[in-house]
């Protein structure tokens, strides 16, 4: 699985124009997941992350191309205890699978987006109350005072987060990204577009879509991600 590759990688160059703090998952760290949503009112909420009108984007790539090699969180922009109002605020997270790559069943590989899917809508880490809009691609994070106080940082509710993907036999490795420049923000947001438009080709393409690319609405996404073109004449003559 390598669809999702460039947008990897162009993601990195646009981090690498800013200093970023990396955390190595750290097992005795996990912030407490409550297994069920949390309701947190505004008057007991120290700050929203892309909520109040503030920017927000949340994007997920899969590999196999071995471009992520440990489990660790980054963080770009203030840490939780440093927040004082509400922020622009992206999520992105980055899984290596296992071999999907070589045994080029693309249609399992599509199972396991899915699955992984399932992960992003199960995290309910305490005091972090997270809204998804599946269709939007933003992610509003309430995060409560209180927990504020009792010390919650990125690099916890990450390791949380990875711990639940970690759990999907098919995951190797997860780098969860936590950004909370705006400027950084703003320039990842095109990029959720990107991945939906991969990840709908793929559907369509597996539900048996005529390869017919003179009338077909993917063909942008066709021209621009390597590998997607191929798939589909390969999934036709299989
Ligand atoms: S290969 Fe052609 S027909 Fe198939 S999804 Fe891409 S543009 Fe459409």
């Amino acid at each position: 699985m390598k669809l999702y590759d460039s947008i990897i990688k162009s993601t990195g160059e646009i981090l690498a124009e800013k200093e970023g703090v990396r955390f190595p998952y750290d097992r005795s760290r996990v912030w407490k997941n409550l297994g069920e949503s949390e309701l947190i009112m505004r008057r007991d909420a120290a700050f929203e992350l892309g909520g109040q009108g503030q920017p927000s984007v949340n994007y997920t790539c899969v590999t196999t191309s071995g471009l992520i090699t440990e489990d660790e969180v980054y963080v770009y922009g203030p840490d939780l205890p440093d927040i004082r109002a509400d922020v622009p605020f992206a999520k992105i997270v980055f899984l290596e699978t296992n071999d999907l790559g070589e045994s080029e069943d693309e249609e399992k590989a599509y199972r396991t987006i899915r699955n992984i899917e399932f992960v992003r809508y199960h995290v309910f880490p305490v005091g972090y109350m997270v809204r998804v809009s599946a269709q939007s691609n933003e992610e509003q994070v309430r995060v409560s005072k209180k927990v504020i106080n009792s010390g919650i940082r990125f690099s916890y509710v990450g390791a949380a987060y990875i711990k639940k993907y970690r759990a999907l036999p098919e995951v190797r490795h997860v780098r969860i990204i936590f950004i909370t420049d705006g400027e950084l923000v703003e320039k990842l947001t095109p990029y959720a577009g990107k991945v939906d438009g991969i990840t709908r080709t793929l559907t369509h393409i597996l539900d048996g879509l005529p390869t017919d690319c003179g009338h077909c609405t993917m063909k942008a996404v066709c021209d621009e991600v390597e590998g997607m073109r191929e798939l589909h004449l390969k999934q036709k003559k299989g």
